[in-house]
């Protein structure tokens, strides 16, 4: 079992080196089950994830399926009853790498079969202690495993990744820039997508035009009621045109009539632009 995270920072750290220290007792905990250890931490080893890992903000450990592997080559898979391609991982040297993990924390499995995941479960676990994640490998892992030890399971969307190794990345880099004091700036959370249902609305910066492009006018105009105004309408005209899916949630939330008045903000928004 190797930990990530340290209480000092040198200039030289490499994202391997944060593997290297000791846990911050109590701090939010992601224990990961993997035969690719060596895919830790990755991205999270780099910029806010990597340095909050390095104040102990939150704790990295893996455990490495090999580990817990069968006889002198350290089997961890086998072919798939029944018949079939590729190999299935077993339910015994899974369970042991769990065993190991043992912690308390939810158990999750990568898995493209799962709940898909979202910005309010990752609210959610921030919240918790922490998660053990289970990458699987080849065709995945015995059901028996997923079953007798009730496993939930998770995936990052309708694709098939060759491992869970980048999905573990993704659900606990969205869930660690949750927890408090990893991000600066915790305003941002709450203007960022999904915070309110919506995706977010266009930004824009220096220069003031670029290839003939000029930034609206409302954005340099220092009124902020109505840039916040512009910001909300242009979120709420783009959560409609790219997600139905979520502009539907989001008006059932509001008032039975704020959809009529939302369509309306939004042509209105529209025609402005277009003169
Ligand atoms: N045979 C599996 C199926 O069809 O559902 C796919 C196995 S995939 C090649 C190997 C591993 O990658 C899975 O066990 C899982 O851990 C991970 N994985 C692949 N796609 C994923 C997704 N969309 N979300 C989460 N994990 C995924």
């Amino acid at each position: 079992m190797k930990s990530h995270g340290r209480l000092t920072i040198r200039a030289s750290a490499q994202p391997r080196d944060l593997m290297a220290e000791p846990q911050v007792m109590g701090a939010w905990t992601a224990n990961i089950v993997t035969l690719f250890p060596e895919a830790f931490p990755g991205v999270l080893g780099l910029s806010l994830t990597g340095r909050a890992l390095a104040e102990g903000l939150w704790n990295l450990r893996t455990i490495p399926l090999r580990e817990h592997g069968i006889g002198r080559h350290r089997n961890v898979d086998d072919t798939p009853a029944g018949g079939g391609a590729g190999m299935v991982i077993r339910p015994d040297v899974m369970a042991a790498a769990l065993d190991q993990a043992d912690s308390g924390l939810p158990v999750i499995y990568l898995s493209p079969r799962g709940t898909p995941f979202t910005q309010a479960r990752a609210r959610v676990l921030a919240h918790g202690p922490g998660m053990t994640l289970i990458c699987g490998r080849f065709e995945g892992v015995d059901q028996r495993v997923l079953d007798a030890r009730r496993i939930e399971e998770i995936s990052v969307g309708d694709y098939v990744l060759t491992g869970g190794e980048l999905a573990a990345q993704v659900l606990i880099d969205a869930t660690v820039r949750l927890i408090p004091r990893v991000l600066g700036n915790q305003a941002s959370l709450a203007e960022e997508s999904f915070s309110e249902g919506l995706l977010e609305h266009p930004q824009f910066t220096k220069p003031a035009e670029w290839e003939g492009r000029a930034i609206p006018d409302v954005l340099l105009s220092g009124n902020h009621a109505a840039i916040a105004s512009w910001r909300a309408d242009q979120a709420e005209r783009l959560t409609k045109e790219r997600r139905p899916d979520l502009w539907r949630a989001y008006v059932e939330r509001m008032d039975p009539t704020k959809d009529r008045q939302l369509s309306g903000a939004s042509d209105q928004s529209r025609d402005h632009r277009e003169t």
